[in-house]
């Protein structure tokens, strides 16, 4: 069973999208509206979380550098308005499976700072980082290793399989790197090595619990905003 979205809503997105593909800047109130539409039909465009975060990343990196007016211009990248084209072109036939019914095969994959590893229940596989990983990690989101770690796993596992359901079991723990350890609110908000040099201007604290009971909840704020870290994680 499909859901899909209904004949208005696909002409209205499509209209939106255009609108900003138009020549010239684009007001940021407009982008972010776009931005809510796209997000609000993922129930019905199951591709659909793939091909908006440039568009985010752009409206909010906008945002930052107009002070938060929303009614100031901004300039869409080519990136992002190959987004726009793809919801353009892909609305009309998209759609979202409620069920994608039984599997063929299970996957179980893992990943670490260190390597990954991936097993069927009949064979096992696995590996460590290259270099180059390890710097894309770096400036990609946290599950990155993860979703690299499933493309391996998928190739080597699924290498001869076509138009089946496979299921992935991945470890969603989140990984910080530099740290080497899951990230839990407690590494975020007192121990992580790499936002120590901002943390250091609002709060020092031994632990979560001296946290909460003695600093100011803006003081923390601040540094989330300041970090970036509420996007990040
Ligand atoms: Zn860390």
């Amino acid at each position: 069973m499909r859901v899909t979205l209904t004949q208005a809503k696909m002409i209205e997105m499509k209209e939106a999208c255009q609108k900003l593909l138009t020549p010239g800047p684009c007001v940021i109130r407009s982008v972010a509206s776009t931005i809510g539409k796209l997000v609000a039909s993922f129930s019905g465009v199951q591709y659909g979380p793939l091909h908006y975060c440039q568009l985010e990343r752009e409206k909010i990196a906008a945002l930052r550098s107009h002070r938060g007016h929303f009614d100031r211009p901004m300039t869409l990248s080519n990136a992002a308005k190959t987004e726009l084209l793809w919801w353009i072109k892909n609305v009309d036939s998209s759609y979202r499976e409620i069920s994608k019914g039984p599997f063929s095969c299970c996957i179980t994959t893992d990943a670490s700072g260190s390597g990954w590893g991936a097993t069927n229940g009949v064979a096992q596989i696995g590996g460590r980082w290259n270099s180059l990983e390890l710097v894309r990690a770096q400036h990609n989101e946290t599950n990155y290793l993860e979703m690299v770690a499933v493309y391996h796993a998928l190739r080597a596992l699924c290498r001869t399989m076509h138009n089946t359901h496979v299921l992935v079991r991945i470890d969603n723990t989140t990984y910080c790197i530099p740290c080497d350890c899951a990230v839990t609110v407690s590494h975020i908000l007192v121990d992580c090595r790499e936002y120590s040099h901002i943390r250091e201007k609002y709060y020092t604290v031994p632990d979560l619990k001296t946290l909460f009971q003695q600093t100011d909840p803006y003081l923390i704020l601040d540094f989330l905003k300041e970090s970036n870290l509420y996007r990040t994680f």
